[in-house]
């Protein structure tokens, strides 16, 4: 890796909400060595002119083998094809100023190896491998008709795969840990995007999550839910859950019980926004679309309930096939309720968290990734 000083950067200052003076960043062996002082003689530097000098952002809830909004056509794809859809998709993930993304399902240890040897062009992943479905649960794509058993659970594409019982459960999730999963995802409550269960469904018994906690635990991690409803969010939060993925519909109440439980919340507002703006021209049927609008409709008031009970928000975006255009609405639609500088704490130092990688990502700190963005003007004005 290049060893470069970056000039006259100026770092945002999230405490303070307002950006440093300029200053030098030596990055050396793909590492922050130093900040401030003066460059190192010999070294190659960059002037930054006075920009700012961000810490690449991170994205929580993201598929990368979702090319296309039409799943099965993701899932029957052969796993060669379906790997250089997710290449390039990294890459727009890179180029968009995400160099670390966390997987909710569908990602495997080729895809972080791919990165990590050079292959391509990617943010880092934080995989879980696929998400645990129940049979008729999230990842259930059949049609009511279709009585063909699983087939494909494992390709690629598929961002999940249909286990039930808890022995079942506990061989999948060692199998996933084994096969390089950074924690487990479960499908616990109706989805929007799938077309046989209500979003106020609760999935899987309490004992096969609990298998799925402790099985987690015993590795390490943790469990991470899919998770709408109040009443959902709140089973989670009880049976050892401790990252909630979307929580459109949460209360107060079990807001603060996730908040002394320790979970991260991780909203994802902009696939909502893209499903409304365009689900049905993407074949998105009636009933789902019914659906986008149960969870569309609560998702600014859930971010103010959130960060009333002090709940930490990661930044996530959850956006599928040809929605991922979006990414930058999930930014507006903080705003309506955040501050500048809440949001980028959720999308760097939160973010960092939940993906286990604090004081390596997400921070302009020494000895952190030098993974950057420069920015045109005050991201904590704008
Ligand atoms: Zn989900
Ligand atoms: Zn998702």
């Amino acid at each position: 890796m290049t060893d470069i000083a970056f000039i006259n950067a100026r770092l945002p200052d999230l405490d303070a909400e307002s950006l440093g003076a300029p200053t030098t960043v030596v990055v050396r062996n793909g590492r922050i060595a130093e900040i401030g002082g003066a460059a190192p003689e010999g070294m190659p530097r960059h002037d930054l002119a006075g920009r700012t000098l961000m810490a690449g952002l991170i994205d929580c809830h993201f598929h990368v083998v979702a090319h296309s909004l039409d799943l099965w056509s993701n899932v029957i794809a052969p796993d060669s094809l379906a790997a250089l859809r997710a290449a390039k998709i990294m890459q727009g993930l890179l180029d968009a100023g995400f160099t670390t993304v966390r997987d909710l399902g569908g990602a495997d240890i080729g895809l972080v190896r791919g990165v990590e040897e050079g292959l391509i062009d990617g943010p880092d992943l934080v995989i879980c491998g696929k998400g645990l479905s129940m049979t008729g649960g999230h990842c259930d794509l059949r049609a009511r008709t279709d009585i063909r058993p699983d087939a494909m659970g494992w390709r690629l594409a598929n961002m999940g795969v249909l286990v039930d019982g808890v022995d079942d459960v506990r061989r999948a999730c060692r199998k996933m840990l084994k096969e390089g999963a950074r924690f487990i995802k479960v499908m616990a409550n109706g989805g929007v995007a799938s077309p046989n269960d209500p979003i106020d469904s609760l999935q899987y018994s309490d004992d096969e999550i609990r298998a799925m906690v402790e099985e987690a635990g015993n590795a390490g991690t943790y469990v991470s839910a899919h998770t709408y409803s109040d009443a959902s969010i709140r089973r989670c939060v009880k049976l050892g859950v401790k990252s909630l993925e979307h929580c459109n519909l949460i209360g107060a109440e079990t807001a603060a019980m996730a908040a002394e439980a320790g979970c991260t919340a991780v909203p994802t507002l902009a696939a909502y926004e893209g499903l409304k703006l365009e689900g049905a021209a993407l074949g998105l049927g009636p009933a789902e679309q019914a659906k986008v609008d149960i969870v569309r409709d609560k998702g600014l008031e859930s971010l103010q309930i959130m960060r009333d009970a002090g709940l930490p928000m990661a930044f996530g975006t959850d956006l599928l096939g040809q929605l991922r255009k979006y990414g930058g609405l999930e930014f507006d639609l903080l705003a309506k309720v955040l501050s500048p500088a809440e949001i980028l704490r959720s999308a760097t130092e939160i973010g960092a968290k939940l993906c286990r990688m604090e004081g390596e990502v997400g921070v302009i700190a020494k000895g952190a990734r030098a993974n950057f963005v420069v920015v045109d003007g005050d991201p904590l004005a704008d």
